[in-house]
Formats: structure tokens, C-alpha cells, sequence
């Protein structure tokens, strides 16, 4: 099987801006960002979509979530806010089958 983009951005044979790593996690910047900060936060290993989270996964999960509020913290967008993207499946448009969670912020966003 042809290898996800995303997990050539792990193994570093795709070039990314990564902005935090650790044994668990990749942060890196959007290639085609829709806002001054768009950060895309991914787990090390490859899981193609929420349909494939399990129990065994949370603490991949954890981290994710527990490490973007530092993320915001570093970038400055903390204090004035920022939105968090999960797309799921085709309905939500998904494009990158590896999930990743959006980081989106430094102006004010259309409500949703
Ligand atoms: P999705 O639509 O799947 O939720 O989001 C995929 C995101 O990955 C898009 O925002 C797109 O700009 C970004 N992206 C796709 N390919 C690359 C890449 O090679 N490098 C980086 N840094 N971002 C990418
Ligand atoms: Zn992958």
C-alpha cells in the first residue's frame, strides 16, 4: 500500500514546519494554511479516521489534545482564541486519510 502523506511527514521524508514532536505526536504547519496560525496535530502512528479510534488509542489522544493548549500558548493565539477542526469521512471533506486535528487561529473566524 502507497504510503499516507502524513506519515512521510512523521518519517521526515516529506518536509513539513514541524513546531512540536514527541514519541507520540507531530505538529506541524499547513501546507495551504486558511488562517495567519493553521496547525495540523497528528498521531505518530497511522489511524485513517475517528471510525478507527480504539480504547487502546487514548493515550495518543490524550496527548494530542493535552499538548494544544501549550501549542496556542507558544504561538500567541491562546488569550484571543482559536478553533479546533476534526474532519471526519467524506461528508466533513476529509482529504488526508491519517487523522489530524486542525489548529486554526490568529484572526476572527466565520461562527460555524
Ligand atoms: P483535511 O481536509 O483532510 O481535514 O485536511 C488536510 C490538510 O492537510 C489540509 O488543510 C491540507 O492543506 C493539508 N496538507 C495536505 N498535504 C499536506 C502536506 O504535504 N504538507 C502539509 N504541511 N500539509 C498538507
Ligand atoms: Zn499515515
Amino acid at each position: 500500500m502507497k504510503e499516507c502523506i502524513f506519515c512521510k511527514i512523521v518519517k521526515k521524508e516529506v518536509k513539513s514546519k514541524i513546531i512540536f514532536e514527541n514519541e507520540l505526536i507531530v505538529a506541524f504547519e499547513d501546507a495551504f494554511p486558511v488562517a495567519p496560525v493553521h496547525i495540523l496535530i497528528i498521531p505518530k502512528l497511522h489511524i485513517d479516521s475517528m471510525n478507527y479510534v480504539k480504547e487502546h488509542h487514548k493515550k495518543i489522544f490524550g496527548e494530542i489534545y493535552c499538548t494544544i493548549p501549550n501549542i496556542a500558548k507558544q504561538l500567541n493565539i491562546a488569550k484571543e482564541g482559536y478553533r479546533l477542526v476534526l474532519n471526519n469521512g467524506i461528508n466533513a471533506g476529509q482529504e488526508v486519510k491519517h487523522i489530524h486535528v486542525h489548529l486554526i487561529g490568529g484572526k476572527r473566524l466565520q461562527k460555524i
